[in-house]
């Protein structure tokens, strides 16, 4: 049995440990593109700001692990440029081919570039190598950003922390469009006055003095150092064009439960595919770290012979923006009509600790339910301190399927430094079953 994996990413590991677990004698084999596997992209922004001073300290295991330890042939540097599902083989950027009996697609995505380029100055990041070019391309003190979303937020909150001269360029209204204005009016406040924040209709891009990139936002002209784009995703699946495997008009892999894609003996996780929603079994693309390295396990646990199902996601998603807890899960008031639902919501502003207590902050929480059945559907929160807890503990009730009722009389842990006695969450909880 010969389980082949092509990308060496979240996914791509967890599923070839997985398979090695399950089957002590499977040939495993992984071929990655890059120079690294098993890497937290999710420290790349810190690695950026310098937070983080070795970009190998981003690497969770060494590839002689897999070699040596786990007996996983590792390929480094080696493209797979297309996949003939009939004969079962995949080939390689050299043209030589590779037969699977098992094959498991975990290439992930790629950062979204714009058509404008400077080299060393017009940057966009998703892998580790991208990463350690970039910081040796740093230079000056003036970043501008494009794009107002996590990653966006993550760079411009990193780069103002350094004290670089920070320009964000957004095509909304308001950043940070997933979340309600109101659960995060503190942070934006805050955040603009850190960086300059520039919302525009039309943008062009332009070559300035000493070749510096430069942002036409409506009639304006930003001129700076170094440009970060931040402007979304697309699925490395080019390489399957002829394959038969179906995927969406994004060009995501379909996987079911299993990770099976339509094709037999083929199984897709991570980014490059899209799976469930936990709230409504509906497919949704939920690009995170936690959910590719389960969609990974689950991948090569079938791929090796032991069922697994994944149970779908809510895509939980938290961000650290200056010193804030930023997080949502679920769905938003928008995304849950959108899906059928009769969606109504609470908010409420609360403080993180006991009053008493010092060194607690304001916290501002959200939920979204179901009007008729009560259920709850997502979440939102923000907050200098003890953010992030409470927004796990509200995905643990999205995800499990509470009520407000049910939510309202969980039974939280109460300490003073860590939370009032009437929490936040319990009490925008409350409110929903006043009405
Ligand atoms: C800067 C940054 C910050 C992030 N922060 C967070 C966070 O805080 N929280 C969170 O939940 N998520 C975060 N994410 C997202 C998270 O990192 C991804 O969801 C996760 O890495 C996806 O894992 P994956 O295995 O599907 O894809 P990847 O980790 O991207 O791995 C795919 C691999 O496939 C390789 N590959 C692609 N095409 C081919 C091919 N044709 N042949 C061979 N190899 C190929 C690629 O080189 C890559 O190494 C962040 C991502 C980035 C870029």
């Amino acid at each position: 049995m010969h389980i082949l994996i092509i990308g060496g990413g979240a996914a791509g590991m967890s599923a070839a440990s997985k398979a090695r677990r399950n089957d002590k004698n499977a040939e495993i084999t992984v071929v990655e593109s890059g120079n690294f596997v098993s890497y937290a992209q999710c420290g790349i922004p810190y690695y950026l700001s310098g937070k983080v001073s070795d970009p190998m300290n981003l690497i969770h295991y060494p590839v002689e692990e897999f070699r040596v330890k786990r007996n996983i042939n590792v390929k480094t540097e080696t493209y797979v440029k297309s996949v003939d599902t009939t004969e079962h083989t995949v080939t390689l950027h050299d043209n030589t081919a590779i037969h699977y009996d098992r094959l498991i697609i975990a290439t992930g995505t790629r950062a979204k570039r714009l058509d404008f380029s400077i080299p060393d100055r017009v940057h966009s990041v998703r892998t580790l190598d991208e990463a350690i070019q970039i910081k040796r391309d740093l230079s000056g003190h003036q970043m501008g950003i494009l794009g107002d979303g996590v990653l966006g937020l993550e760079l411009a909150s990193e780069f103002a922390e350094k004290d670089w001269e920070v320009t964000l360029f957004s095509k909304h209204e308001r950043i940070l469009p997933r979340v309600d204005p109101a659960v995060i009016i503190h942070m934006s406040k805050d955040l603009s006055k850190k960086i300059r924040i520039i919302h525009f209709n039309s943008i062009n891009f332009k070559r300035g003095d000493s070749d510096k990139p430069t942002i036409v936002a409506d009639r304006d002209e930003y001129c700076m150092d170094q440009l970060m784009v931040a402007i979304g995703t697309l699925p490395n699946t080019e390489f399957l064009k002829n394959s038969k495997i179906d995927m969406d008009a994004e060009g995501r892999i379909i996987v079911n439960e299993r990770m099976e894609t339509s094709v037999e003996n083929v199984y897709a996780a991570g980014d490059c595919a899209i799976s469930i929603n936990r709230i409504d079994g509906q497919l949704q693309w939920n690009p995170l770290a936690q959910v590719a390295n389960k969609m990974g396990r689950v991948a090569g646990s079938n791929a090796s012979g032991k069922r697994m199902d994944f149970k779908g996601s809510v895509g939980t998603t938290l961000v650290k923006i200056l010193d804030y807890e930023v997080g949502y899960c679920g769905f938003s008031e928008i995304e849950a009509k959108k899906r059928g639902f009769d969606p109504e919501s609470k908010t409420v502003s609360g403080w993180s600790r006991a009053k008493y207590y010092s060194g607690g902050s304001e916290i501002i929480v959200k939920i979204v339910y179901d009007k008729t059945t009560l259920r709850l559907l997502g979440g939102e929160i923000c907050s200098k301190d003890n953010g992030a807890w409470r927004l796990n503990a509200l995905e643990t009730a999205v995800y499990s399927g509470m009520t407000t009722e049910e939510l309202f009389y969980n039974d939280l842990g109460y300490t003073p430094p860590f939370g009032p006695v009437w929490d936040p969450i319990i009490i925008c909880a409350s409110l929903s079953l006043r009405d």
